[in-house]
């Protein structure tokens, strides 16, 4: 059993597209171990896209990542990283295949829905930058 972190970023926010993509990721069997809405500070922001800082647009994904608040979920269930990346879809939506989160629902590349962790390093750093122990729950 692996656990990773999902952001539902502010296109879902304001599009009403929360509850279909929590609807995806329980028809597909993960458990939410742990679920809470906040709005995103520039330095975690800076923290957490820290690989995309360098680039001219930066700026533009930091003000639609604080455009709304978002919506962190702590997500379990077999081989959750690799499968939960695969039901979201490649980064630009124009390119993810129907089926996929991102090819039903999103609008570009940066407006593509959620974050999901990319590997079981990044889901454990991800998963205590967004949560205290106490946050998250076995049950
Ligand atoms: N992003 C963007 N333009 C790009 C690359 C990334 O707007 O050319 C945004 C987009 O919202 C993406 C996020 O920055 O989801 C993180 O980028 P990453 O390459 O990590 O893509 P992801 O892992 O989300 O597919
Ligand atoms: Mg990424």
């Amino acid at each position: 059993m692996e656990k990773t972190l999902i952001l539902i970023k502010p296109d879902a926010v304001s599009k009403g597209h929360c509850g279909e993509t929590i609807r995806r990721f329980e028809a597909a069997g993960f458990k939410i171990r742990g679920c809470k809405m906040a709005r995103l500070s520039e330095e975690l922001l800076r923290e957490h896209y820290a690989h995309l800082l360098e680039l001219p647009f930066f700026p533009e994904i930091e003000s639609f990542m604080q455009s709304t608040p978002v919506i962190a979920l702590a997500l379990e269930g077999e081989n959750a990283i690799v499968r939960i990346r695969e039901m979201v879809g490649p980064t630009d939506s124009t390119k993810a295949p129907e089926g996929t989160i991102r090819g039903d629902l999103g609008e570009n590349v940066m407006k593509n829905i959620v974050h999901a962790s990319d590997s079981t390093e990044a889901a454990t750093i991800e998963l205590k930058r967004f949560f205290n122990s106490d946050q998250l729950f076995d049950y």
